[in-house]
């Protein structure tokens, strides 16, 4: 198989930990039958650092010509006095919503050595698997008319909330599409108490699993009560169906039952183009200190052999480098213990590499 894979680095630690997901790809590259072109390219404060915006339309192009792309992290205090519609945030949101990205897909699963580095107790999380799938393209951080004014002179800021019926159908499709493949379990978030886009949320989710799904067990929770529930009783999940600004806030809640925000990976989809990326930032504060932990990056790879690639040994192998080197103790400063081994981003990334080819050695 050969494949072409557009790296979007970014800022912050993004081009840390992308640098040890690329150690991983080039492993293939270097023992496997499969080859990967990897195009590096410019995205969020890089790319405005180097040419005024931070996505190019030639980035663009190259985007949708690609099998896929990894990207790390963007934005950070240098770009803040930027104005919000050329802040490296808008490289992120122009790259979803251009390559029409509206399916992400959040993983949550916890690694069986890392239980004591999650703030719950281990029988609240033991057996934890679910899968959030958050819609990506539409919501307030899309929705118009949005903006700060002034009005009787005093400032004041608005956006909009904001989905179609379509836009709720495609990814409630998906959600039940996973949860068949899974526990065939959907749990839906909204605010239908509240808000007239969560109640059109709620009466479209459910038409579409009255109608195709079913076999799937569907219940819907108001977005409070799921946040709580996250912490209360994780395991009660299966696959967690969200509008955008919900699943933002709640996937790095989530993230923390893993033990930090850098396990988690994710996958972003369309009809035709595909993102994976972790799902942490760029981390100002620990960006340039090689302590970041690079393996939210290198799974997210994983999830490119799988959803993309079909490559699911390869993906495999990954996922159980990182249980593998996991279990014998090793860990970024964010997942220390008293009785782990600390390793930096990049020894980290070698010793995933090292694994590696044991796990090749010996066959999976
Ligand atoms: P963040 O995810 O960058 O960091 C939150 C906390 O988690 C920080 O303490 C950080 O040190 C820690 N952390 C994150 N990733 C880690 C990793 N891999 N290893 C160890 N620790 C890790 O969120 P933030 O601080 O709210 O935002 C910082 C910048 O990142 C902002 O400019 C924000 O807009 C941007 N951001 C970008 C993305 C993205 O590119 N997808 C997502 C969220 C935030």
């Amino acid at each position: 198989m050969h494949k072409t894979v557009l790296v979007l680095p970014g800022d912050g630690i993004g081009p840390e930990v992308t640098t040890e997901a690329i150690k991983v790809i080039q492993w293939f590259n270097e023992k496997s039958t499969h080859s990967f072109d990897l195009i590096n390219g410019l995205i969020g404060g890089a790319a405005i650092d180097h040419s005024g915006s931070p996505l190019s339309s030639e980035t663009i192009t190259i985007a949708k010509e690609v099998d896929s792309i990894l990207l790390g992290a963007v934005g950070g205090p240098k770009w803040d006095y930027i104005e919000n519609q050329h802040k490296p945030e808008k490289g992120l949101l122009k790259i979803r919503k251009d390559l029409s990205l509206f399916a992400n897909l959040r993983p949550v699963t916890l690694f069986r050595s890392l239980s004591e580095a999650s703030p719950l107790k281990s029988e609240c999380i033991v057996g934890m698997d679910l899968m959030i799938v958050r819609e990506l393209t539409g919501d307030v951080y899309f929705g118009e008319p949005r903006g700060i004014t002034h009005e009787n002179s005093e400032e004041f800021a608005f956006n909009t909330m904001r989905y179609s019926v379509s836009e709720i159908e495609r990814i409630a499709k998906i959600a039940f599409d996973i949860a068949k493949q899974r526990k065939s379990k959907v749990c839906s978030v909204d605010k239908a108490n509240v808000l007239e886009t969560s109640m059109l949320w709620r009466k479209t989710v459910q038409s579409i699993g009255d109608k195709y799904y079913p076999d799937v067990c569907l219940s819907h929770m108001y977005v409070d009560n799921a946040a709580m529930q996250l912490i209360r009783n994780p395991v009660q999940f299966d696959v967690l169906l969200t509008s955008n600004l919900f699943g933002d806030i709640l996937s790095d809640e989530a993230s923390m039952l893993t033990g930090s925000l850098g396990m988690l990976p994710s996958a972003s989809f369309g009809s035709r183009h595909s993102l994976y990326e972790p799902i942490h930032g760029s981390a100002p504060d620990i960006a340039g200190l090689n302590i970041a932990n690079p393996l939210a990056a290198i799974l997210s790879v994983a999830m490119m052999f799988q959803y993309s690639f079909k490559l699911d040994i390869e993906a495999q192998m990954i996922q159980m480098a990182v249980s593998n080197v996991l279990d014998k103790g090793f860990r970024t400063k964010d997942i220390m213990s008293s009785s782990s081994t600390l390793l930096a981003t990049t020894q980290m990334g070698d010793m995933i590499i090292q694994e590696l080819n044991q796990i090749a050695n010996r066959g999976i």
